[in-house]
């Protein structure tokens, strides 16, 4: 396959020239740079482009040309490569209608022209935008692929494992890609086997268990010693940002998590509010780079490994593992998070995986091409999801208890979803029941203004409502609060267990709980910001407090 492609796109041809040249002398080995002259023949070259199979990387457009305008442009191409990273090359006077179209056709980056020196103006934020479409872009052919059916929950668990991993795979669906059937009469996979996984070395896994996935993949597994100063149980952003700490502060820090890093923020299509990254982040790129950047400093890092259980035996924390070992660590930091809690309406147990997600926008945008898609909920995960799905579904419709999102929703992103042609949302109005045959079909939304009850088709429906912590397997000495949330520092004055628990001489630490050496942080710690900001910052903190906890043992 040939290299992905980097367009340059101006009516004016000394600046096409400049344009061009320096794209070439930093990328010409990785990518291949194109020019266009105009608005139309861009569009023509990228028709062909798509025709041929080839991968577009980045597209960067002046804004004023005649017959169309740059952000048309910009616009148009997102229908042939959503995941194609959209630039605008404005002048100084541009630079308002550029900043508008961040929003409005979810501009990626604005160059301003001169660009000179293009070591500090341009190779930066290319490099960054390279960096976040290669994580992003799935090959169209190469690499691992999965062939399953649509709307199968062992499909969905198999592609929900590897986009946790950040593991790039391309997805064949049964009955709409023709290469599903060729890779499967290829290998004689019966169509009861699937989903199968085709590797890159030849290798078809049929329905594999996560465990024999993770090991044909290379996923770590063992850990390399018998005891860690601090182990930290979930690879969101606290547990991420904690095992960085840990690490560049010289403790012997293991990083778990049972699923994959990233945790909630890995599933986040963009993260716009995250301090350094003006025009926003994929979660996937945030947590590839964090995993990068603690393993770098020395931290070990396992997956899948689940934590089931802690207790205490001396100054020791003894982990038991879902899968029978144990660990053992000095402290340890729950850092374990929170996810959405089952949706009561009837009919949506029977299909979860199978139409009915929650959260997973990511993992099954693809699945929604061309497809009617129901979002539940008015919050910011909710519309970001929301967002992210209108590149690939026919239509969302966006369902809020409340009057609208103005008050769930953060500005930016309630914005960005009026302006969207395919989403349409249906204020003071619940889901009542989901049905059908094997797999999610229709919704039924009653409207609370009128009482009444309407039915909608639906090929898939998006959960992002209600919260519950991942604290169960913490030992019951930790006290929570009545919603399962972890309390920690001061505020275990305030439960009357505490006294029974706690029998150190000292005030607990700020983040510890009520078990000596057991930190929390991020969202599974009672009164957390669910931020991605808050996460990290409770993450690092924590790590300087056991810091001051081993000192003292
Ligand atoms: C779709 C979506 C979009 C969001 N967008 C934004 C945004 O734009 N800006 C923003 O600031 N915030 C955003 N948030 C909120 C933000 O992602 C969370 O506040 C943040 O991820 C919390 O981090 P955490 O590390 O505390 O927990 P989590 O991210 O929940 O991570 C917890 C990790 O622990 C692991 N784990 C759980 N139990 C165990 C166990 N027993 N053993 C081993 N591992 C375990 C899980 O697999 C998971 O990886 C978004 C959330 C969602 C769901």
């Amino acid at each position: 396959m040939s290299e992905p492609v980097i367009l340059a796109v101006d009516d004016d041809t000394h600046v096409l020239a400049a344009v061009r040249r320096d794209l070439k002398t930093r990328y010409q080995t990785e990518y291949r740079v194109l020019a266009a002259a105009s608005g139309e023949s861009a569009l023509d070259t990228v028709r062909e482009l798509k025709t041929r199979g080839d991968a577009l990387a980045l597209i960067i457009s002046d804004q004023r040309m005649p017959g169309m305008l740059g952000v048309d442009l910009l616009a148009k191409c997102r229908d042939f490569y959503p995941v194609a990273k959209r630039v605008l090359l404005t002048a100084y006077s541009d630079i308002k209608a550029a900043v508008r179209a961040i929003n409005e056709v979810h501009l990626d980056h604005y160059l301003e022209k001169p660009w000179d020196p293009p070591e500090e103006h341009l190779y930066p934020a290319m490099d960054d935008l390279l960096g976040a479409w290669q994580a992003e872009y799935r090959p169209e052919v190469e690499g691992l692929r999965v062939v399953g059916h649509p709307w199968s929950p062992r499909s969905h668990a198999i592609k929900d494992f590897l986009g946790s991993n950040l593991i790039p795979y391309r997805w064949l669906e049964t009955g709409r890609d023709p290469d599903a059937r060729l890779l499967m009469d290829a290998a004689h996979v019966a169509a009861s086997e699937l989903p199968a996984l085709f590797l890159e070395n030849g290798v078809v896994l049929r329905d594999p268990e996560t465990q024999s996935l993770a090991a044909h993949l290379g996923l770590v597994h063992e850990a390399a010693y018998d005891l860690y100063d601090l182990i930290i149980v979930g690879a969101g952003p606290a547990g991420l940002a904690a095992a960085v700490y840990g690490a560049s502060e010289g403790i012997r820090t293991l990083l778990l998590d049972g699923r994959g890093p990233g945790g909630q923020a890995g599933s986040s299509s963009k993260i716009e509010n995250y301090l350094g990254f003006p025009y926003g982040v994929s979660g996937s790129e945030l947590t590839r780079r964090a995993v990068t950047q603690a393993q770098r400093l020395g931290a070990e890092f396992l997956t899948p490994v689940e934590v089931a259980g802690v207790s205490v035996e001396g100054g020791y924390k003894r982990l038991s593992l879902r899968d029978g070992r144990q660990m053992l660590a000095r402290a340890v930091i729950a850092a374990t998070g929170m996810t959405y809690r089952e949706h009561p309406a009837e009919g949506i147990a029977s299909r979860t995986g199978a139409g009915v997600y929650y959260g997973a926008a990511v993992t099954e945008a693809n699945s929604c091409r061309g497809r009617r898609v129901v979002v539940i909920g008015g919050g910011n995960s909710a519309g970001q999801g929301a967002v992210y799905l209108s590149r690939f579904a026919s239509e969302i419709h966006v369902v809020v208890r409340r009057e609208g999102v103005s008050e769930t929703m953060s500005h930016y992103l309630a914005e960005q979803l009026a302006q969207i042609p395919n989403i349409r949302i249906h204020p003071r109005t619940v889901l009542e029941c989901v049905d059908g045959e094997g797999r999610l079909e229709r919704v039924w939304l009653r409207s609370l203004e009128s009482d009444s009850l309407a039915a909608e088709n639906a090929d898939a429906l998006f959960v992002f409502i209600g919260t519950r912590p991942h604290s169960d397997w913490l030992p019951s000495a930790v006290i929570r609060n009545e919603k399962g949330f972890v309390l920690t520092g001061r505020d275990l004055f305030l439960s009357q267990e505490f006294t029974r628990v706690w029998k150190e001489k000292r005030e607990p630490l700020p983040l510890e709980t009520s078990v000596a050496g057991l930190f929390a942080a991020g969202d599974v710690r009672a009164g957390a910001m669910n931020r991605v900001a808050s996460a990290v910052g409770e993450g690092a903190m924590s790590v300087k407090l056991v810091s001051d906890y081993l000192a003292r043992t």
